[in-house]
């Protein structure tokens, strides 16, 4: 999704990524949970905050503000950004049946509303055969956009380690000169 622009900044490209992650914040508390696991008191934050802290439309909008004040390129940054957010809620949606079987409804109006409790019937698990071959695509993607523009999402961790891949890639293939 970042790279769905050739043009966009470096931190624009970090915002949309970022974006896509983002939900899954409120993942967090399994942390807290493993933590208090032993103790008197152990907490329950990942069952009971998981997918219902970042994924709703409150979050959404906030995401959408911070995008629209720190990006470069701010209305194409924003649409990206709240495009990103979104297609992780579907990929949610689509693919992340807990190992339990659990859905993990997405209660999307919140904190608006709780009306909505977003499943789908065909909902497979998080670590079924589509999410491998869909992996294995987009790392392909990933490698042949680092290939052609000359940077990859590690630009978000090191310069040093993206040039380093981009490199690498390119010594093994190419890039022909421009005719
Ligand atoms: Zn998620």
């Amino acid at each position: 999704m970042a790279n769905s622009s050739p043009t966009l900044p470096k931190r624009d490209r970090a915002l949309v990524t970022w974006a896509s992650v983002v939900p899954d914040v409120d993942g967090l508390g399994l942390v807290a949970d493993l933590l208090t696991r032993h103790t008197a008191h152990p907490l329950s934050w990942w069952g009971d905050y998981h997918h219902v802290v970042g994924h709703n439309l409150g979050f959404a909008v906030g995401v959408g503000v911070l995008a629209a004040l720190l990006a470069k390129d701010k209305r194409k940054t924003t649409l990206l950004v709240l495009l990103s957010f979104h297609l992780h809620l579907v990929a949610d949606l689509m693919g992340a049946r807990g190992p339990d079987g659990d859905q993990w409804p997405i209660p999307y109006l919140l904190p608006f509303s709780n009306r909505w409790q977003w499943t789908w019937s065909g909902q497979w698990a998080l670590n079924a055969w589509p999410n491998f071959v869909l992996t294995a695509l987009l790392m392909t993607l990933a490698l042949w956009l680092a290939w052609k523009r000359g940077y990859s999402p590690l630009e978000l961790f090191s310069a040093k380690a993206d040039g380093a891949l981009v490199g690498a890639i390119r010594n093994r293939f190419p890039v022909k000169p421009e005719a």
